[in-house]
């Protein structure tokens, strides 16, 4: 059990910033280290030393958060052009080393559909990534199907990745603690009550029954649902609820990565739950070091069959890499 098996490490939670992007996000650069924007920036020859250093083979790139999630469609639609281009161009440069999920203007559902398409169709994208609400509005509202029936159509997963949450949210359950503890309401809790919110909501909103063949990727052994998803799904099953299996959603639909959260017991709890078939293997580079993802792989109490799914079997077969 112990070692790395003979097999190639893709990683899917890996991102980079765009100048374009960011620079709609006031004092978002001001708030990391210069270490961490120059790798954030780097699309090329350093990110690769640090990949070749600690022995990933190819990262999935995405924009950070909140990419174009906070921005309306007027600026959102043709961001997303310029900057889906751009990382296609880096993706061309290294093509055994890089491969993109396409950023979405979901402020405007069909011109995010349309883009999705394009990106899949031309630039070679394997799904896109949405980062928390959209320009403050939740994902289960119909206004978004467009998206999930081009992700279907399509056959790409979408990733849901984690946002800063509302402020009204941040307001009432964070402010207490927020200058303190600033990572409360982000990597640390904030982040994944909202991620793990969502993505129940777009399960009880029926986004999964009109779009049955959707697959959303939850990052960080799936936002603890797959700790929850016994309790969520008795609960969910008790008299006076609207009739709807949370659990056949969860085990047809979900796929979860290990992005920043390096842990035995939850990839035991994960496996036990959803199986080692939807499990695939993330770091959440440069915001977690690659050494910590890859020294954890020697340590996972799985078989080698099951690693080399986890750390790219299951990858290449869900983004047809
Ligand atoms: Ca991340």
């Amino acid at each position: 059990m112990r070692g790395k098996p003979n097999c190639p490490v893709i990683a899917i939670e890996e991102h980079y910033w765009d100048p374009d992007i960011t620079s709609n996000y006031a004092g978002v650069e001001a708030f990391r280290d210069p270490e961490m924007l120059k790798r954030l920036h780097d699309l090329g020859e350093y990110r690769i030393s640090h990949m070749d250093k600690a022995g990933v083979d190819m990262q999935v790139l995405s924009h950070g958060a909140p990419s174009l999630q906070k921005l309306g469609a007027d600026k959102a639609v043709d961001l997303a052009k310029r900057a889906n281009d751009r990382l296609a161009t880096a993706c061309q440069k290294y093509p055994t080393r890089f491969a993109g999920f396409a950023a979405l203007p979901t402020d405007n559902p069909t011109a995010a559909a349309a883009e999705l398409e394009r990106c899949e169709k031309t630039l070679g994208f394997k799904g896109a990534m949405i980062h928390g609400l959209s320009n403050g509005e939740f994902l289960d509202e119909p206004k978004f199907d467009p998206i999930w029936a081009m992700a279907e159509k399509l056959d790409v997963p979408i990733y849901l990745h984690p946002s800063v949450p509302h402020p009204n949210v941040t307001d009432v359950y964070y402010k207490k603690y927020m200058q303190e503890y600033p990572m409360v309401i982000r990597a640390a809790w904030g982040f994944t009550v909202e991620t793990a919110t969502i993505a129940i909501r777009m399960v009880l909103g029926g986004v999964f029954q009109r779009h049955p063949k959707m697959k959303l990727i939850l990052g960080h052994f799936g936002e603890t649902l797959p700790f929850l998803v016994w309790r969520i799904d008795q609960a969910l099953s008790r008299p006076g609820q609207k009739s709807m299996s949370f659990r056949q959603v969860f085990s047809n639909n979900f796929y979860v990565t290990t992005s920043g959260n390096f842990s035995n017991p939850a990839l035991l709890c994960t496996m036990m739950e959803m199986g080692i078939d939807r499990i695939l293997f993330a770091i959440d580079y440069p915001f977690v070091n690659n050494e910590e993802g890859m020294e954890w792989i020697p340590n996972m109490p799985l078989c080698d069959e099951d690693k080399i799914k986890l750390l790219s079997g299951n990858a290449k077969r869900l983004l047809k890499l």
